[in-house]
């Protein structure tokens, strides 16, 4: 079936994320993908500037993640990890132990970034409800993102968010700003006070909020959120399902730049190299020891379908390969450098509010909402698959982009924004 076919066949069949279905822009059909490029149904090619979602660190159909998950198909594609084991999961799980800090070391696996944070959020309620006390709310911050299930939502930020219309129909959210400086610190102590045995946690994105508007903050705040955590006696999780494995740059997690150690974390996105689905909600040894019990009904009550594929697996061991074999991090550090430089004269331009740069993440803030679809036009033009959102263009390059590759970024988003003037 040639592209135009399949697409004008399944076109009303398809439910797309985020899009209001009555007036969105028609998606553009890919062909194919290799390295940095995606080739379109109609013979363009577009260099992704997003990485599907932040997800393809190593770019697509990196030989050495597709022959694993080849090599995985023809032995065991998948089994049940209720009962049974395999050798993926178990050395995945022993790999992402090894790499984490101190003793985070307890992996339990699912399938998608939103279901990891459900676990994480589900393990921290569980772990006070298995000590008798009923803490099944939670600390989250304005500009926050965790996800799109009913749970993850109610750690989002209420207002800002795209979740506004499900304000007051989820659990009881607690939202406030992330604290910045000492002040902060102390407000937010004080408020904590007030909820004394009723949190079971706090939720947090490490230094940069993404979704939310790529927001960036510094260690400060993740020191001065584990400050609090242990004086109110708060489980802390970070959601490193954006910025965790490499993006960037100075270390392979977020919580090892700031020199903090969660009692949580997730990861999910840049785990296969964007290759398959797979997330992992990864618990220190203080949590885990809170399920160990003579009481059946303590253990974790959860256990998705597909938890621990074996593909999923054999793509993250790949992945993780490639961050031993290839030098990730030092190329993302040379992407932010480059970032920094090319985007500088964004600044000047009519209608930037801001511009700035972490790690491998690059991003022109307007003063107002960014027209996505004319802006996305304009950088497709440029051979550029960019997805801007509320204010912001911005770029989560593949790991692999070379000089050549980051120009044209740049370029595109500097030509958006002119003609956005
Ligand atoms: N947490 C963070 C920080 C994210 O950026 C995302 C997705 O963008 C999620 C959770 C949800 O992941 P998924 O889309 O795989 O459910």
């Amino acid at each position: 079936m040639t592209a135009s076919e399949w697409y004008a066949r399944g076109r009303e069949h398809v439910w797309l994320p985020y899009t209001q279905m009555k007036t969105a822009r028609a998606p553009l059909p890919v062909a194919s993908a290799q390295g940095m490029r995606l080739t379109l149904a109609d013979g363009r090619e577009l260099i992704d500037g997003i990485s599907s979602w932040w997800a393809c660190v190593h770019g697509y159909r990196h030989p050495h993640i597709e022959a694993a998950v080849r090599q995985q198909l023809e032995t065991l594609p998948h089994v049940m990890l209720g009962g049974l084991a395999h050798e993926q999961a178990y050395t995945l799980a022993r790999r992402l132990a090894g790499l984490l800090p101190g003793d985070l070391d307890h992996v339990f696996f699912s399938d998608s970034g939103s279901v990891a944070v459900e676990v994480a959020m589900k393990m921290a309620a569980q772990f006070w409800l298995n000590q008798g006390q009923r803490r099944v709310k939670f600390l989250c911050f304005k500009g926050g993102y965790h996800g799109d299930t009913f749970a993850t939502m109610s750690v989002c930020d209420p207002d800002e968010g795209m979740h506004s219309l499900f304000k007051g129909a989820l659990l009881e959210q607690v939202v406030v700003e992330l604290p910045r400086d000492a002040a902060g610190e102390a407000a937010l102590d004080e408020l904590l006070g007030r909820y004394c045995g009723e949190l079971a946690g706090i939720v947090v994105e490490p230094l940069v909020q993404g979704a939310g508007g790529m927001v960036f903050h510094d260690p400060f705040t993740l020191q001065a959120l584990r400050r609090l955590a242990d004086a109110h006696d708060l489980l802390l999780i970070f959601d490193e399902i954006f910025v965790g494995l490499g993006r960037l740059g100075d270390a392979m997690f977020a919580c090892q730049i700031a020199g903090v150690q969660p009692d949580i974390v997730t990861l999910s996105k840049a785990l296969t190299g964007g290759t398959l689905p797979l997330a992992a909600t990864i618990a220190s040894k203080r949590i885990h020891e809170g399920f160990l019990s003579d009481d059946p009904l303590h253990a974790l009550m959860h256990g998705p379908t597909y938890m621990g594929n074996a593909m999923g697996c054999a793509a993250a061991n790949a992945s993780l390969d490639l961050f031993e074999s290839e030098p990730r991090l030092v190329q993302a550090r040379a992407i932010s450098a480059q970032l920094e430089r090319q985007l500088a004269p964004a600044r000047d331009l009519p209608g930037v509010k801001d511009v700035r740069v972490r790690g491998a993440i690059g991003v022109i803030q307007f003063d107002r909402m960014a027209p996505a679809d004319r802006l996305s036009a304009i950088c497709i033009d440029h051979g550029v698959w960019l997805r801007p959102f509320r204010d912001v263009l911005y770029t989560t390059p593949p790991l692999i982009a070379d000089e050549d590759d980051i120009t044209r970024i740049t370029s595109a988003m500097i030509a958006a924004t002119r003609d956005l003037g």
